[in-house]
């Protein structure tokens, strides 16, 4: 990462009323750099993410964009790129039109406006459906437009919630392939996404919130070693609620219920694949009946779980 980061958050808070969505939140990001937000539901990404675009006033703390505050300045509010989860094109209009809409709205002058929309609908490859309308396009179409329409500008950061929700896995590909050429360009993104998957297929680093605080930061390698050390990650799946003795065995052994799911109960497996048997015979005898139990080699999913205690994406 560059010494100035093109975006800066330090110690961001908000609360709505009484409920404080963000507790402290700080976050950098460098030129050709890809960081993933994931939290639960409520974590306050949506707040971060609009406190970002300078759409929302913190409490306190501070966010700059190469510097500036997109709030006070409109030169930051420049600078941003925003591609909202829910495609917000016109319909009735063409895709060249669109971006023509897009480009203007975001300040790229007239004289530059054709060229720019021309190397937009090729890098989306996108150049033989220029005059169609929008609502003939199909969705992974539209999703490559939207994002165009979001970095036509030449923004030093792009902002991207949910970018490939519902989309088929053909159209996810291109658009994690556009997204890794914006980065080469030096574009710094932030994807917000529930896709653990997608996270840790782009992300250079993956930021977790929960309940209005990072609670982790780091490379997927790093966010591994930090949960799991060296470990195998065992995961298992009880037919009834444990009992306290129950729970007591099962957090002597390292592992932690997910908050949601008490059925469900996850940790490094710190005595190898040696000590499994021994595990499994030892709930047997306590009365503890497993519906599943697996051990993997610890990813994204694992992580997610160790520091938020909620399970996202399971497959
Ligand atoms: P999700 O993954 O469900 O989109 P999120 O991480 O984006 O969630 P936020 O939308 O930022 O979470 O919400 C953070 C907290 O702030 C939640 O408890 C939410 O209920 C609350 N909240 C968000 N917007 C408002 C609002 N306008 N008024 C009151 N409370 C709000």
């Amino acid at each position: 990462m560059t010494a100035s980061p093109v975006l800066e958050v330090l110690d961001a808070r908000k609360s709505y009323g009484e409920r404080e969505a963000l507790k402290g939140v700080s976050l950098t990001i460098g030129r050709g750099e890809i960081l993933a937000l994931l939290g639960p539901n409520g974590a306050g990404k949506t707040t971060l993410v609009r406190a970002i675009c300078g759409r929302l006033a913190l409490a306190s703390g501070s966010v700059r964009v190469s510097g500036a505050d997109p709030r006070a300045s409109l030169e930051a509010r420049r600078r941003l790129g925003l591609v909202p989860q829910e495609i917000a094109l016109y319909p009735e209009l063409t895709a060249r039109e669109n971006l023509e809409i897009f480009g203007r709205l975001a300040g790229v002058e007239r004289r530059a406006l054709g060229a720019k929309v021309d190397e937009a609908l090729e890098w989306t490859a996108l150049e033989d459906r220029a005059h169609e309308r929008i609502d003939r396009l199909s969705g992974g179409m539209k999703r490559r437009l939207n994002l165009a329409a979001g970095a036509l500008h030449d923004p030093e950061l792009l902002l991207l919630d949910e970018p490939t929700v519902g989309v088929d896995p053909g159209a996810r590909e291109l658009i994690h392939d556009l997204l890794e050429r914006l980065c080469r360009r030096g574009l710094a993104i932030l994807i917000t996404t529930h896709d653990l998957d997608q996270a840790a297929e782009l992300a250079d680093r993956i930021a977790i919130l929960s309940d209005g605080r990072k609670c982790a930061e780091g490379s997927l390698q790093e966010l591994v070693a930090a949960s799991f050390g060296g470990h195998r990650e065992v995961w298992l799946t009880l037919t009834n609620p444990p009992t306290a003795s129950g729970r007591e065995l099962l957090t002597g052994a390292g592992l932690t219920a997910a908050s949601d799911e008490p059925l469900s109960w996850s940790g490094p497996l710190a005595g190898g694949l040696e000590s499994l048997a021994e595990l499994g015979s030892r709930l047997a005898a306590a009365g503890l009946p497993v519906a599943e139990l697996r051990v993997r080699e610890p990813g994204l999913r694992g992580v997610f779980f160790h520091f938020t205690g909620r399970e996202l994406g399971l497959s």
